[in-house]
């Protein structure tokens, strides 16, 4: 269960933890015809970018169209809830077929993950630590008083890209990047900033921007 958002652009990417039922099952939404699917995978597998320093710049030069996007979502789109989250979550699995989060990594590199009294007890366990122990070597509290993992990179990445104690990983890097839990609608904030730190994210908020929203603008009279 987690949120990320960057607090201006000194601070550090955070994955913070944040009080909604995200795994709740999402509707699917209606199967498109074979051919459909077919087309729509070859053009996204074409269209898709997944190198970060491109990433990040164009997360900063979409800014303003970004939020003008946020807005149609929030106040235009005449979807409810549950049907702008069956879209994202059917964008999200297509997008994810072609992306490798093994070979990517950034947002343990990047992102200063938030861990709750279970994970704390969970890893420490894991590590073969007291509770206090753990605290000590791997918590530090952040701004608002959250406790997080001191270390950026993670200090569990693992020089192969790999998260060393994957089973026992925080909720929040479980759970992260949120594409998958209901109510996405009340995330798209966090999205944005999300833009610029997961080529998951970034590619499916610009086919969102391509299906529900430039295109219906290229219809318009
Ligand atoms: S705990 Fe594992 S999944 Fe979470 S940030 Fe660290 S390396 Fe990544
Ligand atoms: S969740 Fe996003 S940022 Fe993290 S490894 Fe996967 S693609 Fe990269």
């Amino acid at each position: 269960m987690g949120a990320a958002f960057m607090c201006g652009r000194q601070c550090a990417w955070r994955i913070f933890a944040f009080q909604q039922a995200l795994s709740a099952p999402i509707a699917k939404l209606p199967v498109e015809n074979s051919a459909a699917i077919t087309s729509k995978r070859y053009r996204m597998d074409d269209r898709l970018i997944r190198d970060i320093p491109i990433i990040e710049r164009k997360a900063a030069e979409h800014e303003t169209e970004n939020l003008h996007f946020r807005s149609f979502l929030k106040g235009r789109l005449n979807w409810s809830d549950g049907r702008l989250d069956a879209a994202v979550q059917e964008t999200t699995d297509r997008v994810w077929e072609h992306i490798d989060c093994r070979q990517c990594a950034n947002c343990c590199r990047t992102m200063q993950v938030e861990v709750d009294d279970d994970d704390i007890a969970r890893l420490a366990s894991h590590l073969g630590l007291t509770v206090d122990e753990f605290h000590e070597a791997y918590v530090a509290m952040a701004v608002f008083g959250e406790k997080v993992l001191k270390t950026q990179p993670c200090v569990f990445l693992d020089a192969d890209n790999k998260c060393s104690v994957y089973d026992n990983r925080p909720a929040v890097c479980r759970d992260f990047p949120y594409l998958h839990a209901k109510d996405f609608r009340s995330r798209t904030y966090m999205m944005i900033d999300n833009t610029a730190v997961c080529p998951i994210v970034f590619n499916v908020w610009d086919e969102l921007k391509e299906d529900l929203w430039r295109s219906r603008r290229r219809r318009s009279p």
